[in-house]
């Protein structure tokens, strides 16, 4: 809720004063039991500041971050750590998030290490046969726990993070990316194991993503984000057939269509992204919005319902 993280340029440390970037300024969303709520916009958007900053793994500026209810950021450390029993993440490179020295099996394993299983403390056999029966819930042989990361493939290595991340049955799994260093066919296999895991354990993600064909798949409400704002939020379904924020419609309508006889209706964007560091006044888009008026310079457009049949749709501008 209202969450903001300003990074302080390095160069004030050598005293010579920089506006704070803005990588995520007042964003709110909420994800819930069992659902996938997919953050998208283009890089440096602020999505990934914004997964991080839910879990700490980056300490947010100001905001409220609650998982059932209870507030994370006033935790210690301590606390915190205590709470990640709930709230995992599978980080979006397979290659630099597994320790090269541990074999697979004690890779997963560290997790019910330092926590006990989901009912309580393990004895190492019980561990053992836990660790086993994650490798083969995430489609990895048990004996491939002996190996160590460097010679697995990388889908497999990310079956490897999926299943470190389920070991302690977590309420909610920050899925930074995790397919995109992936071949599209390796892909494709490790989102619809996302989908099947979600499907038997019933855990929520909150997806981070660019490429919008696996969020078309994998989603169940979307949230567009804009140099650092949350500008549409809608379900999956609203959110493809009818997108109503400009930037979102452009960003649709950058997605290739298979058939080359079906009219593209491509707009495209004019213009770089602004810097973070020195956002434009009012609505973040006006500098590259077709629609832009005189209030959008002067007025933040707040993230606001709009009816619709079937799902809720949240739009944040002045005139959609
Ligand atoms: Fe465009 Fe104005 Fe809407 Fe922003 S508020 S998206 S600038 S029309």
């Amino acid at each position: 809720d209202n969450l903001r993280k300003h990074y302080v340029s390095p160069r004030q440390w050598l005293r010579k004063p920089r506006p704070p970037i803005q990588a995520v300024d007042g964003v709110s969303f909420t994800v819930a039991k069992g659902e996938t709520l997919a953050l998208v916009g283009e890089s440096g958007c602020g999505k990934t500041t914004t997964a991080k900053s839910v879990m700490r793994l980056i300490e947010p500026t100001s905001g409220s971050v609650q998982l059932d209810g209870e507030e994370l950021l006033g935790l210690t450390k301590e606390q915190m750590r205590l709470r990640r029993r709930d709230l995992q993440i599978i980080f979006q490179d397979p290659y630099a998030s597994l320790n090269p020295r541990l074999r697979a099996g004690d890779i997963v394993a560290e997790p019910l290490r330092n926590f006990g299983g989901p009912t309580g403390p393990m004895s190492p056999a019980e561990r053992r046969e836990r660790v086993q029966w994650l490798f083969a819930r995430v489609g990895l042989r048990p004996e491939s726990a002996a190996k160590y990361p460097h010679e697995f493939s990388g889908g497999q290595r990310q079956r490897l993070g999926i299943a470190r991340a389920l070991a302690l049955n977590p309420k909610l799994i920050v899925c930074d990316e995790p397919v995109s260093a992936l071949d599209v066919s390796v892909q494709a296999q490790v989102v619809n194991l996302l989908m099947d895991l979600q499907a038997e354990f019933g855990m929520a993600y909150l997806f981070v993503a660019h490429d919008l064909a696996v969020v078309r798949h994998i989603s169940h409400r979307v949230a567009v984000m804009y140099l650092g704002h949350v500008v549409e939020v809608a379900d999956r379904a609203t959110l493809f057939a009818a997108p109503r924020h400009p930037y979102t419609e452009i960003l649709l309508s950058a997605v290739p269509v298979p058939n080359p006889r079906t009219p593209a209706k491509r707009i495209l964007l004019q213009g770089d992204p602004p810097s973070p560091a020195n956002p434009p006044t009012g609505c973040r888009f006006h500098t590259r919005c077709p629609l832009a008026q005189e209030i959008c310079k002067q007025q933040r457009p707040e993230l606001t319902p709009r009816d619709t049949s079937g799902g809720t749709q949240w739009v944040a501008c002045h005139f959609r």
